[in-house]
């Protein structure tokens, strides 16, 4: 049956690496990406600035949010953005630290498969340490109960301390532990901080140190009619998502006016039906409302004329954190509308923050509903503080959950690393060098924060490993002061979750790259445009084989 013809498998373009070298352009890409957010880590951190395609620009020294921003096309490097963006979604901070981790594990990993120690053998001893260490970790976590305000401030300030909000980390630190604890309850014994319901509200103009935290909701809108209250106290606010405008498909469908008779009647009824629905709210007994569609002129007039203050075009996300803080229902047609499914709060204020109107929520029937009103002197800055936030607000909810937290600096990354120094010298002679690959891998957490500080690496190690011969195991970098130190002493706390989190999702991350063998790509045929090759596993459809 052979004919010599060539007999294709793969479409014709697709490009294929295999062993070695697939191996080796997947570890290439996640160290080029490690290298790249590197000097990014610690209090000494510095930030990047980043522009996209459209000209927009970003500062910022978050890792994920770094990552995210660049545009690579690297099945590899795709990966490890992938990383950042998991440890991010699940932990809200030590994005730097895990891609930078996962980078280094795999620098170590490459010496060893260049000494022909195959990469199931690595790929099983990092398995074995990466437990080891999560065991090891769990053992130096300090126990915080979820009043300890102290402690969570300490923690909420180490992730702030390495972001441009530096300078006002201990005031905002106020601030953030107690919108948290406002919204955190217990559950069954367990305590629950869902920090989604904190709403975060940005406000270009003034400093960081005007950022404020309302007890309620803020939204960033005006009241829509001159005439209308700026403020009313004891508010019955209607929520209301159908439009309060006559909808033209009501009535064109068959609209044939030859007189002007006819127009006026049809203008007459139309007022008519506008002022029904004004009529309606006013009788519920609302002297608020929120809408999250239009509201016609005429609404407006007659509202305004019984005294309601009025919102129009509310995004949906608000109108449900309406709806949780004010106890008022969503009402989807004024047919239904009876008073009981008005929310209550005790005041609804316009109010002019720098230059802007924004209206004010405040004494809301739900006491856990609480918005932050993030400020800052120019967009970039805004929208870096409130990445900042982010991370911050994530650290409190870890530590109220789970009431543990370790000491930052590089501290327990050089203990792990010393723990699996020991180890590894009971295990089979393979095994160990991939053990002690790892040991060696942690160390450049310490080591990049020294380095970025200005200090010698090899020295502060050195010092590390002298202060824990005198059992000074709370001891680590403080790039600041330039000098090793007791972290716990400075209140360098972080949540246990975070570096959970951190160490096993590197260890994952490298092993799965160390088990590709095989990338095939499927030709790129878009221009310029498209997403690359989509060498992604599941981009392998099955109409191709
Ligand atoms: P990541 O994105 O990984 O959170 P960061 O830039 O926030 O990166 O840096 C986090 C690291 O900096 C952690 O190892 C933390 O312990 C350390 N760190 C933060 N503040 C201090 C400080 N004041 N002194 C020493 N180390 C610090
Ligand atoms: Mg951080």
């Amino acid at each position: 049956m052979m004919t010599g013809q060539p007999i294709y498998i793969l479409k014709e373009g697709t490009e294929r690496t295999q062993g070695k070298d697939a191996q080796r352009n997947n570890i290439f890409a996640a160290k080029t990406l490690a290298e790249a957010v590197r000097s990014a880590l610690g209090p000494r951190g510095m930030d990047k600035m980043l522009i996209d395609q459209f000209g927009d620009v970003t500062i910022t020294n978050d890792g994920a949010t770094i990552l995210k921003e660049i545009d690579v096309v690297h099945p590899g490097a795709k990966f490890i953005i992938e990383l950042a963006k998991t440890q991010d979604q699940e932990v809200g901070d030590g994005t730097t630290s895990v891609v930078v981790l996962a980078g280094e594990l795999l620098k170590r990993s490459e010496e060893l498969l260049d000494q022909d120690i195959h990469a199931s053998v690595i790929v099983d001893g990092f398995r074995v340490a990466r437990e080891k260490a999560l065991e090891a970790l769990e053992k130096i976590a300090i126990k915080v109960t979820p009043d300890d305000v102290e402690t969570l401030k300490k923690v909420a300030m180490t992730s702030m301390s390495s972001k441009l909000v530096s300078g006002d980390k201990e005031f905002i630190a106020n601030l953030l532990v107690d919108a948290v604890r406002t919204i955190s309850e217990e559950v069954d014994g367990k305590y629950v901080a869902d920090i989604d319901k904190i709403k975060v509200e940005k406000k270009q103009g003034g400093s960081i140190s005007d950022t404020v935290l309302i007890q309620g909701v803020v939204l960033d809108k005006e009241v829509v009619h001159d005439g209308m209250p700026r403020k009313v106290k004891d508010a019955k606010i209607l929520l209301i998502n159908e439009a309060l405008e006559i909808t033209k498909t009501e009535f064109d469908a068959k609209l044939n006016i030859s007189s002007p008779e006819q127009m006026q009647a049809y203008l007459d009824q139309e007022q008519s039906m506008l002022k029904e629905m004004a009529d309606k709210i006013i009788n519920s007994g609302a002297n608020v409302v929120f809408a999250q569609k239009g509201i016609d002129d005429v609404v407006q007039h007659y509202l305004a004329k019984a005294g309601v203050l009025a919102v129009r075009r509310v995004k949906k996300s608000d109108m449900e954190a309406l709806s949780r803080a004010t106890g008022g229902k969503i009402v989807s047609s004024l047919k239904d509308l009876d008073a009981s499914m008005l929310g209550e709060a005790e005041l609804v204020e316009e109010r002019i923050i720098s230059d802007d109107k924004m209206v004010f929520i405040e004494g809301c029937k739900d006491p856990k509903s609480v918005t932050l009103l993030v400020r800052g002197g120019t967009e970039l800055i805004v929208d870096e503080a409130e990445r900042a936030f982010h991370d911050a607000l994530s650290v409190i909810r870890n530590v109220i959950e789970d009431g543990k937290v370790v000491v930052g600096g590089g501290s327990p990354e050089l203990y792990l690393s010393n723990v699996l120094e020991d180890y590894s010298k009971e295990l089979p002679s393979k095994t160990q060098l991939a053990v002690k690959a790892f040991s060696e891998a942690l160390k450049i957490i310490p080591k990049t924060l020294a380095e970025n500080g200005g200090l010698d690496p090899i020295e502060v190690i050195g010092d590390l490993n002298k202060a824990w011969k005198e059992n000074k195991y709370t001891y680590g970098v403080d790039p600041i002061e330039g000098k090793v130190r007791d972290m716990k002493e400075i209140g360098v706390l972080e949540p246990l979750r975070v570096k959970k989190q951190m160490i096993d999702s590197a260890a994952e991350a490298a092993q799965m790259i160390l088990r590709i063998d095989d990338v095939i790509a499927a030709k790129n045929l878009g221009g310029d445009q498209g997403e690359g090759g989509g060498a992604g596993g599941e981009d392998f459809g099955g109409d191709d084989f």
